[in-house]
């Protein structure tokens, strides 16, 4: 009989602890941010859209946004993704030109002005991410002094092996080797997508009311490279960008997730920025 109870004594352990697994892993999934600002962080008149797309639209000028993203979690605190072209370009009354006016980057208003604006502190910010090195994703970094940077240790490799690095080695910053759920219940959670760089990643968000999206960094650039998976003759890695493309499209199926695409000036004039926010 004492045998028989601490069998049953055991298989009650076993099925609470199977219980609190299935518990805990459905948790893991349905976690949600509760609040997320999209910030105007520049934009761009480019010459020829063709220098993402080659052999299409060849000479066809195009405006690209740079937007930045404030998200709320209800625990967790404040995550900044991505963080905009360099600030003195709001300051810059005709743009900051490249390549002999190739690309002329604007900024409408500085992003630190932006967070005075809806009162959020830089060091309120807990998380801060880069999709990828490129200036117009990386320059503000450093305005986040006490905010852990999450990167790609590709990413970072590659940064520091280079010359003039977006910010400084000493930022506090964790190397990644692939996803990370951000806070540990699936609401913010960062998809490694090597290929525009070797490390770049996206974000996959759950918002409460909003639902899923993928915030794709440079993954892919337009609606138009994304319908035909078209890939810009300077990325690091053309098969790896295609492999991220459809990766990213599985998690767009399996979460009914909106695509939002940062550098889509079309779809970003569609969508609500800072102040106001998204819940
Ligand atoms: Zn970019």
């Amino acid at each position: 009989m004492r045998q028989f109870n601490i069998v049953l004594a055991g298989l009650g352990a076993l099925a609470a602890a199977a219980l609190a697994a299935t518990t805990q892993s459905h948790a893991a999934g349905t976690g949600a941010a509760d609040k997320m600002y999209v910030i105007d962080c520049g934009w761009a008149h480019a010459a020829d859209k063709s220098r993402w797309s080659p052999g299409i639209d060849v000479g066809v000028q195009v405006d690209v946004s740079d937007n930045c993203f404030l998200i709320h979690h209800p625990q967790g605190g404040w995550f900044m993704w991505d963080t905009g072209v360099a600030e003195n370009i709001a300051d810059m009354p005709d743009g900051l030109s490249q390549q002999n006016g190739a690309v002329v980057w604007h900024k409408a208003k500085k992003l630190s002005a932006a967070l005075a604006e809806i009162k959020v502190k830089p060091e309120d910010v807990k998380f801060v991410a880069i999709s990828h090195m490129h200036a117009d994703h990386s320059s503000n970094v450093d305005m986040f002094p006490k905010a852990t940077l999450l990167i790609q240790k590709p990413e970072w490799d590659a940064i520091f092996a280079g010359q003039n690095p977006p910010f400084t080695k000493e930022h506090p910053a964790t190397q990644l080797t692939g996803d990370k759920d951000v806070f540990g219940d699936g609401s913010v959670t960062i998809v490694s997508t090597p290929g525009h760089t070797p490390g770049h990643q996206s974000l996959l968000v759950h918002l409460a009311k909003t639902g899923w999206l993928v915030l794709s960094g440079d993954a892919v650039h337009f609606q138009s490279n994304w319908d035909n998976k078209r890939v810009p003759g300077t990325n690091f890695d053309k098969d790896k960008t295609v492999a991220s493309m459809n990766h990213l499209g599985e998690l767009i199926a399996a979460h009914k997730a909106q695509l939002w695409i940062n550098h889509d000036k079309a779809q970003s004039d569609k969508l609500k920025h800072a102040p106001a926010f998204y819940e």
